[in-house]
């Protein structure tokens, strides 16, 4: 099967081809730079606007180079959502477009389930919880009766998110992760909020007071290194917890939070105490990217879950738990 994926929730234009005969992944981004602050929707849906018709060119001249004739498409998949709704709606009506072109069916992709399902096939885990760690997103997902059901996730904002409002504090550019990563480096420890209810967590305590703390003159390494830790702690122990509450004993990560190092970390520790196996995909995989949404598509295609044009809108407040698993429920675990 070989499936052309568009995403764009957010700062990814994004297309890629995935061929389920070989498993390669051809992926084309072009991401969105604030030039100050965070994502703004409305610049974001002008960056989509001019960049999705290029990627997806891309990909389509990538198709046709590696099949004879017209590239051998034989389906387009696109995230549906969660995500923004001014960036969604040109991926969906770019999607739309190009599968009438091809004249081939439609696939609607959940952005948060492609970061789960793309771990589960590049670890070839039967039954993993996941734990996505994304930028406007935070939470852990189990398997039950063909649902993904959220068995954890956090009370306010997405982790990614969480990181970059408080480096925007520090006049850093976006994103911020990558960078309070690199500073944490030369850091100690030093007291901060640490907030796990149940199986939720919850992220704005803490950012107010690093944010503080770096006013009242803590040194910056410092705060970045205990917010790591805090932070990242929390969503360990939680996968945790759902690792002993489900009995599963794989734990799978995704979103663009997966790409620290110090988070992975503490993930692989965590399992390897507790015998079960961790796997962390590569970062052009954890990233917002078209390649998860080409994957999955491809399984959705093969199980016969497309979507008509006309029953195709996108959805903004897609949660994962919405979706029902075509391509699982005949093979519970
Ligand atoms: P979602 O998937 O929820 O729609 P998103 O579209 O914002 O989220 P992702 O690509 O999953 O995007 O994640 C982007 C986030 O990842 C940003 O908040 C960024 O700061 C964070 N990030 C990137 N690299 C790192 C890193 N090394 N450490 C921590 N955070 C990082």
């Amino acid at each position: 099967t070989r499936v052309l994926g568009i995403e764009g929730t957010a700062w990814a234009a994004s297309a890629a081809l995935f061929d389920s005969g070989d498993d390669r992944c051809f992926i084309e981004s072009d991401p969105y730079q604030p030039e100050s602050g965070g994502i703004h929707p409305r610049e974001a849906a002008e960056h989509m606007r001019g960049a999705i018709p290029r990627v997806v060119e891309t990909a389509l001249e990538h198709a046709r180079e590696t099949h004879e004739g017209d590239g051998g498409v034989d389906a387009v998949a696109f995230s549906r959502g969660p995500g923004l709704g001014p960036c969604l709606r040109i991926v969906g009506t770019a999607a739309r477009a190009l599968a009438q072109r091809l004249d081939v069916p439609l696939v609607g992709v959940n952005h948060m389930v492609a970061h789960l399902e793309i771990g589960r096939h590049r670890s070839g885990f039967e039954d993993p919880i996941c734990l996505n760690a994304s930028g406007a997103n935070a939470h852990v997902l189990a398997y039950r009766n063909g649902r993904y059901r959220v068995v954890g996730e956090t009370m306010d904002t997405g982790v990614g998110n969480a990181i970059d409002k408080f480096t925007r504090h520090l006049d850093w550019t976006h994103p911020g992760g990558p960078k309070v990563e690199q500073a944490a480096k030369d850091g100690e420890y030093v007291d901060l909020p640490y907030v796990v209810k149940g199986m939720d967590f919850s992220f704005s305590g803490i950012m107010s007071a690093a944010k503080q703390a770096v006013d009242d003159g803590v040194p910056v390494e410092d705060v970045c290194f205990s917010l790591q830790e805090n932070i990242f702690g929390m969503l360990t122990e939680v996968a945790e917890r759902a690792l002993s509450l489900t009995g599963s004993e794989e734990l799978v990560l995704g979103g663009g939070v997966g790409q620290n190092g110090r988070l992975r970390e503490m993930l692989g520790a965590m399992c390897e105490a507790r015998g079960a196996e961790f796997y962390a995909p590569e970062p052009r995989f954890l990233r917002d990217n078209a390649g998860m949404i080409a994957v999955l598509g491809a399984t959705m295609y093969e199980a016969g879950d497309t979507v008509a044009v006309e029953d195709s809108r996108v959805l903004p407040d897609f949660r994962p738990d919405k979706v029902a698993v075509s391509w699982r429920a005949a093979n519970p675990p």
